[in-house]
C-alpha cells in the first residue's frame, strides 16, 4: 500500500515573515546578536476591557505590539477584525519596521488590533469601544505623539482616528502636539489631504515605476505600459478601491475581476470600479450586481488569467493550496502578507514577479509621515509658498506675452497650459509629489539589489536586504 505524500505544512503569517527575514539575512553580513535583536518583537501588550452596551458588559480583547524602537515614535495601524490575534499583530508590527525603513519614514514598527466585528455594532457603540481601547493604550504611552502613533488599517478609518485623537486630547489637555498622536484623521480634525487614498495611490505609483523598467517587465513576461493591462483585485475596501479606481481612470488599465467577501465579479470587457463600489455600499456585497458574471466562490478568481493580480484584502490568501494554479505573471501585494512563505517559493520557481507588501502598500505610512510632520509644524503644506509660486509663474507668462506682442510674433500660450502652469501646488499636489518621489526612490533601491546581486532572485528578498540594512545601521549608530 502506498501512502500519499504529506501535504507540506503552511507557515503562519508570523512564521512567513520570519522565513522571509531569515532568507534575506542569510545573504547579509550581520552579527548573530544584531540579527536576533532586529528579528524579535520588543513587546506586545494585551488588554481586555469591558464596555457596558445594550444593557450588559461586553469584554473586548485588544493588542498593541512594538516590534522595533530603533527610531521613535513607532508607527503602525490599528485593525478591527474578529481574526485579530497576537501572532498576527506581531507579524504586522515587524512588517511596519521594515516598511518604514524601506521608504525612509523615520519610525520604528508597531501594530495594534482589536478583536471585533465592526459591522455588529452601531456607530455610537463603536465610539464607546474605541474610546475605551484608546484610554487603555494612552495610559501606557502606547498612543503618544513622540512614542507611538497609530493609523487606520483593516476595519478602521478616519472616523476611528478622529475618536482616538479626541480621546488622547481629553487625557492630555495641555499637549500642544496632541493631534500628532495618530494619523489618518479627517481633514477637519488635523488630517492631511490625500491620506485616505494614499495606500491605493502608492500601489498605482509602484506599478507605474515598475512599468518604467522594461527589463523588470520582461522578467514577468510583460511588455508595454499599464494601458490595457488586465487586472484582478481582491478586496474593494480602502486600498483596493483606490488602487483599482486610479489604475482604471488614469492609466487605462482594465479591471476584469473584483473579489469581495461574498463572491467575485468577472468581465473580460472590464468592470466599472466606481459603480461596483457604490453597489457594495448599498447592498453590502457584490452578489446580484447586474449584467456581470458572478461567482459565489470568489477565491477561484485569484486563479484566473490576467496580467496583474492585486490582493488587497487580507493575509494568506495565496497559499500552498492555490499557488501552483495562480496564472498572473505579476502580483502586487497591496494587502499585508497576502502570499504565504510557502506560496512565495512556489511562485518564485514559476517565475512570477511579486512586488512585496512592505513596498507596495507603503503609501499609507508615507503620507501618515507627512501628516505627523504637518501636525507637529502646525501649518498646512503649501500655505506659505503657494501664492508666491503663482506670482512668479505669472511674471514669466506676462513677460513671454509682452515679448511676443513687442516683436509682433503673435504667440499665444494655450489656455490649458496657462491654467496648469499658473496654479501653485496645494497640499494635495505636494502630498502626491512626495509620495511619488518616495515610491520611485524605494523601488530603485530594491531593484539595485535585485539586479546588482546575483544571489538575490526576487524583489522581496531585495526589499528585506535594503530595509534590514538600514535598521542595522541605526542600531549600530546607537551603540548596540
Ligand atoms: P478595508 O477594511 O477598507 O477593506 C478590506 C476589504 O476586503 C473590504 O472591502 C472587505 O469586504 C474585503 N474582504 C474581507 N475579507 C475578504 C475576503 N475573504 N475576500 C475578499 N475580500 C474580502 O481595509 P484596507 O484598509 O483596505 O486594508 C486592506 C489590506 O491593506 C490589509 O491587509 C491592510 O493591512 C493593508 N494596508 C492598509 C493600509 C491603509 O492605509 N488602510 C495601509 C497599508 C496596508
Amino acid at each position: 500500500m502506498t501512502t500519499a505524500p504529506a501535504m507540506p505544512l503552511e507557515p503562519s503569517f508570523r512564521e512567513s515573515v520570519d522565513i522571509m527575514f531569515n532568507r534575506a539575512v542569510a545573504l547579509m553580513d550581520l552579527s548573530p546578536g544584531l540579527e536576533e535583536k532586529i528579528r524579535v518583537c520588543n513587546s506586545t501588550y494585551t488588554v481586555r476591557f469591558g464596555v457596558r452596551l445594550r444593557g450588559q458588559i461586553h469584554t473586548f480583547t485588544g493588542y498593541r505590539s512594538v516590534h522595533s524602537e530603533h527610531m521613535e515614535p513607532v508607527k503602525g495601524g490599528i485593525r478591527y477584525a474578529m481574526s485579530v490575534h497576537q501572532d498576527e499583530v506581531e507579524a504586522l508590527a515587524a512588517l511596519m519596521t521594515y516598511k518604514c525603513a524601506l521608504v525612509d519614514a523615520p519610525f520604528g514598527g508597531s501594530k495594534g488590533g482589536l478583536r471585533i466585528d465592526p459591522r455588529e455594532w452601531e456607530e455610537h457603540e463603536m465610539e464607546q469601544i474605541t474610546r475605551r481601547f484608546t484610554y487603555e493604550l494612552v495610559k501606557r504611552s502606547l498612543i503618544h505623539p513622540s512614542q507611538n502613533v497609530p493609523a487606520p488599517d483593516m476595519g478602521t478609518g478616519e472616523r476611528e482616528m478622529a475618536w482616538i485623537a479626541d480621546q488622547y486630547r481629553r487625557m492630555n489637555t495641555t499637549d500642544i502636539n496632541a493631534a500628532a498622536c495618530v494619523t489618518g484623521k479627517p481633514i477637519n480634525a488635523g488630517g492631511i489631504q490625500g491620506r485616505t487614498e494614499a495606500t491605493g495611490r502608492g500601489v498605482q505609483y509602484a506599478l507605474r515605476e515598475f512599468f518604467r523598467h522594461p527589463e523588470d517587465c520582461a522578467k514577468a513576461g510583460l511588455t508595454g505600459g499599464l494601458e490595457g493591462k488586465r487586472i484582478i483585485v481582491q478586496g474593494l475596501g480602502n486600498v483596493g478601491y483606490h488602487a483599482a479606481k486610479f489604475l482604471q481612470e488614469e492609466d487605462g488599465a482594465k479591471i476584469i475581476g473584483i473579489i469581495e467577501r461574498d463572491g467575485a465579479l468577472f468581465s473580460e470587457e472590464g468592470l466599472d470600479v466606481e459603480k461596483v463600489r457604490q453597489w457594495i455600499g448599498k447592498h453590502g456585497g457584490v452578489a446580484d450586481y447586474p449584467k456581470v458574471k458572478y461567482l459565489k466562490d470568489g477565491a477561484t478568481v485569484l486563479e484566473a488569467t490576467c496580467d496583474i493580480l492585486i490582493p488587497a484584502a487580507l493575509e494568506g490568501v495565496i497559499n500552498m493550496g492555490n499557488a501552483a494554479r495562480i496564472k498572473a505573471p505579476l502580483i502586487i501585494e497591496a494587502a499585508n502578507g497576502p502570499v504565504t512563505a510557502g506560496a512565495d517559493e512556489v511562485l518564485r520557481d514559476k517565475g512570477t514577479v511579486i512586488i512585496p507588501d512592505m513596498y507596495a502598500n507603503a503609501g499609507g505610512v508615507t503620507v501618515s509621515y507627512f501628516e505627523w510632520v504637518k501636525n507637529l509644524s502646525h501649518i498646512r503644506f503649501g500655505r506659505l509658498q503657494r501664492r508666491a509660486e503663482e506670482a512668479r509663474h505669472q511674471l514669466l507668462v506676462d513677460e513671454l506675452e509682452r515679448l511676443s506682442a513687442d516683436k509682433g510674433l503673435g504667440w499665444q500660450l494655450s489656455p490649458g497650459f496657462k491654467e496648469t502652469y499658473l496654479r501653485g501646488a496645494g497640499e494635495l499636489e505636494l502630498v502626491r509629489s512626495g509620495l511619488d518621489d518616495t515610491m520611485r526612490a524605494a523601488y530603485q533601491a530594491m531593484r539595485a539589489v535585485w539586479h546588482g546581486r546575483p544571489e538575490v532572485h526576487d524583489l522581496r528578498t531585495a526589499a528585506y536586504i535594503v530595509s534590514i540594512g538600514k535598521v542595522a545601521a541605526s542600531y549600530r549608530a546607537k551603540g548596540l
